[in-house]
């Protein structure tokens, strides 16, 4: 099939000392020839050329240029790459150039990444981790992406689907043989496979969601009532004037947002609207978002102050659920009320993990850094490259609709199934059906082969392996020009 060639600048836009625009396509050959007056460089080697208008032969720039025949290319057709000085004259001359040549296009997002898959380069779930790497702004987003990117994912998910494939291999088998005595056509060794699939998919789901956190960040929200010092911590932690530090009550009414690298580890810290009952209609909305937020947030930081009334703290406190870490700021004023922190522990039963700071004079904010990174430690603990994590929700959802098949054929066969000859028997809890015996069993096998066939489905999508078409579109709109 021929598809356009297409364009792109695939360096930020702006000025750079070097810009790289790439082309891919079966006209990239003419079209570079074109701008270089003259032949291709030989493939896969960097070589200093001038590049002029076609139309005129006036020289905009001189600079490398790389040509890469086809298959041997990232998306495997005929590509080049043209490593320009990054002037934004350069670059915008050069791409007015380009799009004057027939049959040549600007890329959409990701049409690079695109025609790789789609010609067998690389697997759905490795242009997810280039996306990935692109984005990536800690080093274990870093880490996570490369591991992806280099088919971590991928290829554990295709040897399930290897094992899963063999074993309705086996059980096609026995539908086709059924009146020649193979009652399941599964080996109890495949029951076992399906079994030990089924467990591995279990574990991998019940990862706390660690890999999603680490890929969207992790969303630390600070709560607390009105003028405790919300919006000074996080000006503290983010160490520039993020959020507005007043002295007046209620200045915060929405949410603000800073992204922050704690450790190698993607936060978003939050600070919230104070948490107190009010009249006032901005600041009700502001609190119901505070509250929203929190809700969905992997931490709370709530905190308190001890200038503060002691009700309107106490009233905080009922924010604790989930991870939450109490913040007890202004440490500086704690000689001034002595029983501050005893009488809120007196108030409340439950009083989560507690720290004093004071932001003012940076008391205890080193603690809390430390604090933070290793309860995000812990929670990332069991990630490592060896055992890729589940890194998108897309990736979730089919696996749990794998499991879900393979649940309902492995409860159709029967827990209690047993091995005669080397074949496996229906245990007693197994259902036949009501029609005559024979009849019924085939049925009731060709049910358990279709959904070990969806099963194999499911992890076929996460790869792109299988019927992804309708997916296509809302992957690769996520990457970037050029990519
Ligand atoms: P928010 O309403 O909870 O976001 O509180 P702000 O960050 O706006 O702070 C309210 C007031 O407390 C401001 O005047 C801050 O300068 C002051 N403040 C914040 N942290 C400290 C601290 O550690 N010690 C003292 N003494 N004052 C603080």
């Amino acid at each position: 099939m021929t598809t356009q060639t297409i364009y792109a600048p695939c360096s930020g836009l702006g000025q750079s000392a070097i810009a790289v625009i790439r082309l891919s396509g079966d006209q990239t050959g003419q079209v570079v020839s074109a701008l270089l007056r003259g032949a291709l460089p030989p493939s896969r080697q960097a070589s200093l050329r001038r590049l002029c208008d076609p139309a005129t032969g006036e020289e905009i720039d001189r600079g490398l240029v790389l040509w890469f025949p086809a298959p041997g290319s990232f998306t495997g057709e005929d590509m080049a790459e043209l490593h320009l000085h990054g002037g934004r004259a350069v670059i915008t001359r050069v791409l007015e150039t380009l799009s004057r040549q027939p049959r040549i296009r600007l890329a959409e997002p990701g049409e690079f990444t695109r025609r790789a898959f789609e010609n067998g380069k690389l697997d759905l779930t490795s242009a997810e981790g280039i996306a990935d790497l692109v984005a990536a702004e800690t080093e274990v987003q870093r880490a996570q992406a490369l591991g992806q990117m280099e088919g971590a994912l991928g290829k554990q998910y295709d040897s399930w689907r290897a094992r899963l494939v063999s074993a309705l291999a086996h059980m096609e088998a026995g539908i086709d043989f059924s009146d020649e005595d193979v009652p399941f056509g599964l080996t109890a060794g495949k029951f076992e496979d399906i079994l030990c699939v089924q467990h591995e998919i279990i574990q991998h789901l019940d990862d706390n969601r660690g890999g999603e956190r680490l890929r969207e960040g992790i969303c630390v929200a600070i709560l607390g009532p009105p003028n405790v010092g919300k919006s000074s911590l996080l000006n503290a932690l983010a160490q520039k004037d993020a959020a507005i530090v007043a002295a007046t009550a209620g200045t915060t009414r929405d949410a603000i947002e800073v992204h922050l690298d704690l450790g190698g580890y993607p936060v978003t810290l939050v600070d919230t609207a104070g948490l107190r009952p009010t009249d006032n209609e901005v600041e009700n909305e502001g609190v119901r978002r505070a509250t929203e937020k929190a809700s969905r947030a992997d931490l709370k930081l709530l905190v308190v102050s001890p200038d503060v009334a002691l009700k309107h703290c106490s009233e905080a406190l009922r924010f604790c659920e989930g991870e939450t870490l109490l913040l007890m700021n202004k440490a500086d004023l704690l000689p001034d009320f002595p029983d501050f922190e005893s009488r809120l522990k007196q108030q409340n039963q439950e009083i989560p993990e507690s720290l004093s700071v004071s932001v003012k004079t940076g008391a205890g904010l080193r603690q809390l850094l430390e604090c933070l990174e290793s309860r995000f430690q812990a929670w990332f603990s069991q990630l490592s490259a060896e055992t890729p994590s589940v890194t998108r929700h897309r990736h979730r959802d089919a696996l749990q609709e794998c499991h879900a098949a393979l649940t309902r054929a492995l409860t159709a066969l029967g827990a209690g199934a047993v091995e005669k000859n080397n074949v496996l028997v229906a245990g007693d809890n197994y259902k036949q059906p009501a029609t005559s015996a024979v009849e019924g069993h085939t049925v009731a096998i060709e049910l358990v082969a279709e959904d070990l066939r969806l099963a194999t489905r499911y992890l076929g999508r996460i790869t792109g392996s299988v019927d992804v078409e309708d997916l296509l579109d809302v992957i690769f709109s996520d990457f970037c020009i050029g990519k």
